[in-house]
């Protein structure tokens, strides 16, 4: 594993203040009483936060100077340090490389999708949970890099402040937001469902649940505990797929949550709360796109209430494979949706937002050295035709997935 990149070592500790964007409306407007200040000068402070017209505090004309002053000292205004926005697709794509107040690097993807026959344009927004991730699946460029550190729930936000400020300039707005960037959503679940809260709140960002999609590689305690708070967002899963020995490989942490389980907890997910469950599968030439793993998969999933994407890996990580041919992954999609699942082949960008993220961050972290990348392949190779044969891992379950 690579640690992850420190772009600007004197910036290496971590900045304490609060970010504002953290903040429920109420605990901002506590700090002003506890200030000695009124209320209604919160509400400014908030409307600043959330009208997406400036980037920081001293742009808040309407404030004194000396309570400006003071807000910086016990907040910041904006978590993300620096951003590096790239262009692709012709500009509709945008990836977003930010850096945080101790140096780690993130990523943020904005997709614009113009408006087609009867869907009005949309604009959505790919954001990271954690900086890197310590499950460790090995098609990810953000899993290559390993674990840095949970972020913030202002940090979260505040991609999302980022994207909304530059839609903003042309009038625009951001239509859906999907945790699909670095990192593992629930084991970060605290951090994550507080953004979630400042996200859905009328009174602070105001997107709709039904905008906003977190996607798992099958942490089910935090999916049970999804289960329990009742529908929040829409609960995408990584499935890649259906047999344990693969997915021991393909998503490490099966070796602790077995697939079974996974796809139980979120059957219950689906039950409780009305919403259908998406399964999303890289498809991977000759790992896991055969007939025997359609077959499987449709087994599992057999009259659930879901709907699963199948992606062509996309070649970011260091890994012996490539995407599936696209015969493969549409007789993959034959024997689901003859089991009645209902299936979609993604071939388009917005679709690799996933593979996307952390494809950055590793770029910064320089290449390994060949050795590395030579061994890391060769002990894929192995650990994947071992599992082809039918044997489950005896790899450990990767450090800081249960605790
Ligand atoms: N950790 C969470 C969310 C972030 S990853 C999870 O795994 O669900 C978001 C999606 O991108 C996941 O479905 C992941 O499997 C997919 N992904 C990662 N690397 C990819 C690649 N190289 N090609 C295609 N999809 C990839
Ligand atoms: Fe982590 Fe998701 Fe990448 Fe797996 S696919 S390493 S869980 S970010």
């Amino acid at each position: 594993m690579i640690s992850l990149p420190i772009a600007d070592p004197s910036a290496a500790a971590r900045d304490e203040r609060p970010g504002v964007s953290g903040l429920r409306a109420e605990e901002l407007e506590a700090w002003f009483a506890a200030n000695g200040e009124p209320a209604y000068r919160a509400r400014q402070v908030g409307d600043a936060v959330w009208g997406h017209a400036v980037a920081t505090i001293d742009e808040v004309s309407t404030l004194p100077a000396a309570l400006r002053t003071r807000l910086a000292e016990a907040f910041r205004f904006d978590t993300v340090v620096d951003t590096d926005v790239r262009l692709t697709e012709g500009g509709l794509t945008e990836k977003a490389l930010h850096r945080l107040s101790d140096g780690a690097l993130i990523e943020s993807v904005l997709m614009h999708y113009p408006a087609r026959a009867a869907q009005r344009e949309r604009h959505t927004l790919c954001i990271s949970s954690q900086a890197g991730c310590a499950v460790g699946c090995p098609f990810c460029a953000t899993g290559e890099l390993g674990f840095g550190r949970d972020l913030e729930t202002a940090e979260i936000v505040d991609q999302v402040r980022h994207a909304a400020r530059r839609l903003a300039v042309d009038g625009r707005r951001l239509t859906n937001v999907v945790f699909m960037g670095m990192g593992e959503p629930l084991l970060n679940l605290d951090r994550v469902l507080a953004a979630v809260d400042a996200l859905n709140d009328p009174r602070r960002f105001g997107l709709g649940a039904r905008h906003i999609t977190v996607s798992t590689s099958g942490v089910v305690p935090g999916i049970r505990r999804l289960t329990a708070l009742g529908p929040q967002f829409t609960l995408a899963v990584s499935l890649h797929a259906a047999r344990d020995p693969l997915r021991d490989v393909l998503v490490p942490l099966n070796r602790r949550w077995p697939v079974a389980e996974v796809v139980a907890a979120a059957r219950d997910h689906a039950a409780a709360t009305g919403r259908r469950v998406t399964y999303e599968v890289t498809m991977i030439a000759g790992i896991n796109d055969t007939e025997v793993d359609a077959r499987a998969m449709a087994e599992l999933l057999r009259g659930d209430h879901a709907h699963v994407n199948l992606i062509p890996m996309n070649p970011v990580a260091h890994t012996p494979w490539t995407a599936s041919p696209d015969a493969a992954i549409e007789r993959f999609a034959t024997i689901l949706g003859d089991a009645g699942i209902a299936t979609t082949i993604r071939r388009n960008r917005g679709q690799e937002i996933g593979a996307a993220c952390g494809q950055l961050a590793a770029e910064r972290a320089g290449e390994p050295a060949p050795a590395v990348v030579a061994r890391r392949r060769d002990r894929l190779v192995a650990e994947s035709a071992h599992a082809l044969r039918g044997e489950r891992s005896d790899e450990p379950v990767p450090a800081g997935v249960d605790d």
